[in-house]
């Protein structure tokens, strides 16, 4: 069986939905997490691990808003690279002291390719950061060209922007990082979802406000360090069958058509559980052995088959 795994942790590996978000509370987050990836590491797994970035990227665009006057504002590709740095440096300490130090544990800066025609940059529907009044809104899209959409109407500030969520098409530090997994070391790299960054004709890259789903990069990312096993973990004990109602129940294990099937159906909404399923749809028609969600609380027990969705080939 392989034994090279990609980690995609979900938001409350880093921050819980009651917290505010202090140092202090996403370090505890960080601790527990890696106590479940160092158990994986001392069963002898390769580690690659990403990570979402909603909480901490909204934070830095609010800090960016408020603090304009004093400080120029930076682009929101820009606070992606930030929160990599953030994000990896926390999983970094926290792993090292909880592991030790036989395994190397580095952070990448990722930069994911998108294509800017992709149909998403046309309808941007992503929301992002502060929420603004009309007047800040209008001016905002004059001034720097930004999208937004009406979310809470009647309220004083009822505009919030959006950004395009665009398909992952590749990794573009991808080779390095999968040299450094082959030598041993435990990569951490495209948190939240990457930096996406487009390529002009001359072939020179760019980076691009928007935000790619943390799953489906990734998956990529999954796919192009040849990764055996995608574990995605979250704050479900997997992917369910009519979810929120009296008859939901947990799918132990599903084949590559079963989860193409209640996709189909509307199983699993997009923004959540859809891109987790579409994920390990693509990772096992790519040629990967398996892909599982679980719970953040259960991932060894998941990694090992015992528990979770796992879902296989057929
Ligand atoms: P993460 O931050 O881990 O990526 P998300 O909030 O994006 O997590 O997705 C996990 C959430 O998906 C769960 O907390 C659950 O509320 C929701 N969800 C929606 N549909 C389903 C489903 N069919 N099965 C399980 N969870 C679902
Ligand atoms: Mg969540």
């Amino acid at each position: 069986m392989g034994r090279r795994v990609l980690i995609a942790l979900g938001g409350n590996a880093i921050k819980q939905p009651d917290e505010w978000g202090t140092y202090e509370e996403q370090m505890r987050n960080v601790y527990n997490t890696c106590r479940q990836i160092a158990e994986i590491a001392r069963r002898g797994y390769e580690i690659v691990i990403t990570h979402g970035n909603g909480p901490q990227v909204g934070n830095l665009a609010i800090q960016q808003e408020q603090a304009q006057h004093l400080v120029p504002p930076q682009p929101l590709h820009v606070l992606g690279a930030m929160t990599q740095g953030q994000i990896g440096y926390m999983i970094q300490q926290a792993l090292r002291n909880v592991l030790g130090d036989e395994r190397p544990i580095v952070t990448i800066v990722t930069q994911v390719l998108v294509d800017r025609n992709d149909p998403d940059f046309q309808d941007p529907h992503k929301p992002i950061g502060p929420f603004y009044t009309e007047e800040e809104a209008k001016r905002l899209e004059r001034e720097k060209g930004w999208r937004f959409r009406l979310v809470r109407p009647g309220a004083e500030k009822p505009w919030r922007r959006v950004v395009p969520s665009p398909q992952p098409l590749g990794i573009v530090e991808a080779p390095a990082i999968k040299r450094m997994v082959e030598s041993g070391a435990i990569v951490i790299a495209s948190g939240g979802g990457g930096i996406p960054v487009v390529r002009g004709e001359d072939g020179r890259l760019e980076g691009v406000d928007a935000v790619i789903d943390k799953d489906l990069a990734g998956e990529k990312l999954a796919e192009e360090v040849e990764a055996d096993v995608l574990l995605i973990l979250t704050d479900v004990e997997g992917a369910m069958l009519d979810y929120g109602k009296p008859t939901q129940r947990l799918i132990r294990r599903m084949t590559l058509e079963e989860a193409k099937a209640y996709m189909a159906e509307g199983q699993f909404p997009p923004g959540s559980m859809g891109p987790k399923v579409e994920a390990c749809i693509r990772f096992l028609e790519y040629g990967g052995e398996r892909a599982i969600i679980a719970s953040l609380n259960q991932a060894v027990e998941a990694l090992e088959g015992e528990t979770g969705t796992q879902v296989v080939r057929d």
